[in-house]
């Protein structure tokens, strides 16, 4: 039976951790650390996230600021409601929650929050800092699947890794976070040739295609890790519907170690968005991020 990583124990430790560093930074600034929240329009699912981002944040110990926006909002007035959060000093992270409702441009509004505040890391300027092995502020799922492996591997030099999915928000950053540490990492994605022979010789596969059932037991080698960051909403048994990651996680008895779908990399991603806050009101207040 693999190992299940339990990702829902693991970011309520890293929130304990962030809640104490709130309560040290408290202390020695007389301020409390605040993520600012755009949620643009009634998208159900943003609404859902975003009430478990700020609740995770109250549990922290740290403030939010909430900007519930109308979905026909016009470019110009999301961007100067983005430039007067860059302006106040009191906002450490800013968080614009996707997608946007449709004749917004997404790519020129996450350009447009401060780099130092980019606590998604979806900002060019911190993508390349990620890339260039810097220290700016990292997306929050990658930096939540490394963590996860982090619990079951001690050293990542050398191993091989596989990762389905190039997006910007999972697949890219976290190839680049293996590569960090020194793994061999091959990319993939909905075209490449012969994936499953690929698969078969990682020691570490991360699947974020957004595709049930897509990495199946003959996949994965004995002894593999198996991170499933996807989320798919699949119909139950009893007409109601129910989440699903990307893996057969019944057919992976034989990986070293599973992560559950609910409850593995998902609480993980709300954890680091904490985490990034905290480190960005680091940044602005002692000088480092550390
Ligand atoms: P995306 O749609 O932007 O990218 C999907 C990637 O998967 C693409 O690069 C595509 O080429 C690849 N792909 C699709 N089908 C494939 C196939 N059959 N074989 C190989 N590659 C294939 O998606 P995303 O934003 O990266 O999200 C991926 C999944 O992860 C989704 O289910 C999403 O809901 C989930 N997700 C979860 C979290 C979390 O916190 N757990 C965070 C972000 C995304």
């Amino acid at each position: 039976m693999a190992r299940l990583i339990d990702g829902k124990a693991i970011a309520a430790d890293l929130l304990d951790r962030v809640a104490a560093d709130v309560t040290a930074f408290r202390a020695r600034h007389g301020i409390v650390p605040t993520l600012a929240v755009v949620l643009v329009g009634d998208d159900p699912a943003s609404h859902v996230y975003v009430a478990r981002k700020l609740a995770a944040t109250r549990r922290t110990g740290m403030t939010s600021i909430e900007r519930r926006l109308p979905a026909n909002i016009d470019q110009a007035a999301l961007l100067a409601q983005i430039d007067a959060l860059n302006a106040d000093a009191a906002v450490h992270g800013i968080l614009v929650q996707l997608p946007l409702p449709p004749g917004l441009d997404p790519a020129a509004i996450l350009d447009r929050v401060a780099p130092d505040k980019d606590v998604d890391g979806f900002h060019p300027v911190n993508v390349g800092r990620l890339s260039i092995g810097g220290s700016g502020l990292v997306p929050c799922t990658p930096l939540g699947c490394i963590h996860l492996l982090e619990a079951v591997i001690d050293d990542f030099r050398g191993l091989k890794a596989v990762v389905i999915g190039k997006s910007n928000i999972v697949g890219k950053p976290v190839s680049l976070l293996l590569l960090e540490k020194e793994c061999t990492v091959t990319v993939t994605h909905i075209n490449t040739r012969n994936l499953p022979t690929i698969v078969c010789t990682a020691d570490i596969v991360i699947v974020a295609a957004g595709r049930p059932g897509l990495v199946r037991g003959g996949w994965v080698r004995p002894g593999a890790v198996v991170i499933d960051v996807g989320i798919n909403r699949v119909p139950g048994v009893d007409g109601r519907s129910r989440i699903v990651g990307d893996a057969v996680t019944h057919e992976l008895d034989h990986a070293a170690a599973v992560t559950p779908v609910p409850g593995g990399v998902g609480p993980m991603t709300v954890a680091y968005l904490l985490a990034n806050t905290m480190r960005a009101a680091r940044m602005a207040h002692d000088g480092n991020g550390t």
